[in-house]
Formats: structure tokens, sequence, C-alpha cells
């Protein structure tokens, strides 16, 4: 080991370990957060398991193929990505991309670093209207926003190793590669906490509100997930738990966005086609 190492990393980590990943936005997260990881790690696991997912679903010729709706929530991206800039001008630039598989599920997430996927499941089955989806995909990217995944890991590590984080940032062998993969894994799938989820249901409906969706549809979104939990407990409940605490929480927020969604009402802000057509 490189002793000069042993002295730029801990300073690293000082560095980046308690910071906010994101800008205050009207309605106001400033919440500190552990990260230890470099973003760019944490984006780099996330691509290839999106790839892995994107490949299985051409496999079963079940990718992309209602092209209606890919353009329908395309476009809708292509609202919501350029309000990033308020919570965080870099995101702007990430490699966004908006894919759909025709599976009758109801799911939808956006990975670190801006990689959306939809399940048609959950657009017909809860009958969404573009409000609507808007308030799911808006949620969605706020996870990525504040780098929810990247904490959780930072957290799972911190837990399973330590102080060994040091060593594996400078010299990773492969044991310590495996340690940091379970890590990953485990950040990367385990629900999001309570806070995180009040975090992106708040900066996703500020994010809606900006773009011209009506923020209201993120309370009916939710009534319809409610509605659908009583029937059958949908995948994307058990990391999304419907709750009358979220519906308040969400309401409790409508005096701060209503005025953001008139405004760009009035003012409808430029949507250019940033997501890729394929
Ligand atoms: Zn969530």
């Amino acid at each position: 080991m490189n002793w000069r190492k042993w002295l730029v990393v801990p300073t690293l980590v000082v560095l980046t370990a308690c910071t906010s990943s994101t800008q205050q936005g009207a309605t106001g997260i400033t919440r500190k957060q552990l990260l230890l990881l470099p973003s760019s790690q944490v984006d780099a696991m996330a691509l290839q398991s999106y790839k892995g997912e994107l490949d299985a679903a051409r496999k079963k010729s079940t990718l992309n193929t209602d092209k209606a709706t890919l353009e329908r929530i395309r476009r809708i991206a292509d609202r919501l990505v350029p309000q990033v800039a308020v919570f965080r001008p870099d995101a702007v630039r990430w490699g966004w991309e908006v894919n759909l598989e025709t599976r009758n599920e109801l799911n939808a997430y956006c990975a670190p670093g801006g990689k959306i996927m939809f399940f048609t499941g959950i657009i017909e089955r809860l009958k969404l209207n573009d409000d609507e989806i808007a308030a799911i995909m808006g949620h969605e990217i706020a996870h990525a926003l504040r780098e929810h995944g990247r904490e959780r890991i930072s957290q799972a590590y911190a837990q399973q190793a330590g102080m060994t984080l040091l060593a594996v940032l400078t010299n990773m062998d492969s044991k310590k590669a495996a340690l940091l993969q379970t890590a990953t894994t485990l950040g990367l799938t385990l629900p999001h906490s309570r806070g995180q989820e009040s975090e992106s249901d708040v900066m996703g409906v500020e994010l809606m509100a900006r773009a011209g969706f009506d923020p209201r549809a993120s309370v009916s979104l939710w009534q319809k997930m409610n509605a659908a939990n009583k029937s059958a407990p949908p995948a994307f409940l058990s990391t999304h738990p419907s709750s009358a605490q979220r519906i308040d929480e969400l309401q409790g927020q409508m005096a701060t966005v209503l005025p953001l969604y008139e405004a760009a009402r009035r003012n409808p802000p430029k949507a250019p086609a940033i997501i890729p057509r394929s």
C-alpha cells in the first residue's frame, strides 16, 4: 500500500461523507447524507444492471413493443428532466433513458444516473393519466437525484466493512470487490427508508409541478395504489408502502407547489426531445 493514498483517501471520505446530493428547491430538502463511494462507481453498476434488464426484455420481445405508450412516457420525461436543474444542474447532462417493458406488473423505477423503466402494467391497470405518470416518474427521478441507492450502499457498506472501505477504494482485490458487490446489491435492491420515500414524494411533486403537471395527481395516484393494494399487493408497493401518512404529506405540499404549477401553465417551460428515441 502506497502510504500517500492513506493520506488522501480519508480526506476524500470526510469531504464526501456528510453532504447533501441536491440543492434546496421550493420544498426545501436539506438532509445531509452518508455518501462514501464515488457516484460514478454506483452509476456504472446500476447501468450494468439496467442493461441486463433491457437485454432480458429484448430476448422475450417485450421491450418497447407498445410504441404509443413508449412515446407517451418519453414525452413526459422530456418535460420533467429539464426541471432537475433546480436541484442539481449536473443531472441535466446525465445519460437519461426511458424504456418500457410490456409486462402486467405494477412497477417503475429510475436507476442511478437517470435510467428510467416503466412496466405497461402500472399504466394500464391503474388507468394512469399523464399527470399521474408524471407523479410516479418525478418520484423515481427524485430517488436518483438524491442518490438514495448510493446512500443505502454507503450505509450497508459502513455496517459490513467499516474502515475496510478505505482499502477497497485504494487497492481493490477480488475478496473486497465481492464484499462491495454484496453491499451494492443490498443498496440497490432493499426498499427505500421511510425518510427517503418522503423526500422523493416532496421533490417529485415539485418536479412535476414545475413541468406543468397537476401536482394533485400525486394524491390520486396513491389513492389508486391503495385500492390496488386491497385486491393483490403489487411488487411496487413492497418498496413503496402507500399510506394515509404519504397522502397527508403530499397534500401538505400543495400550498407550495400549486403556484409553481399555475406559473408553468401560464408560461409552459421548453420541453425539447432530450430522451433518445430508439
Ligand atoms: Zn420511492
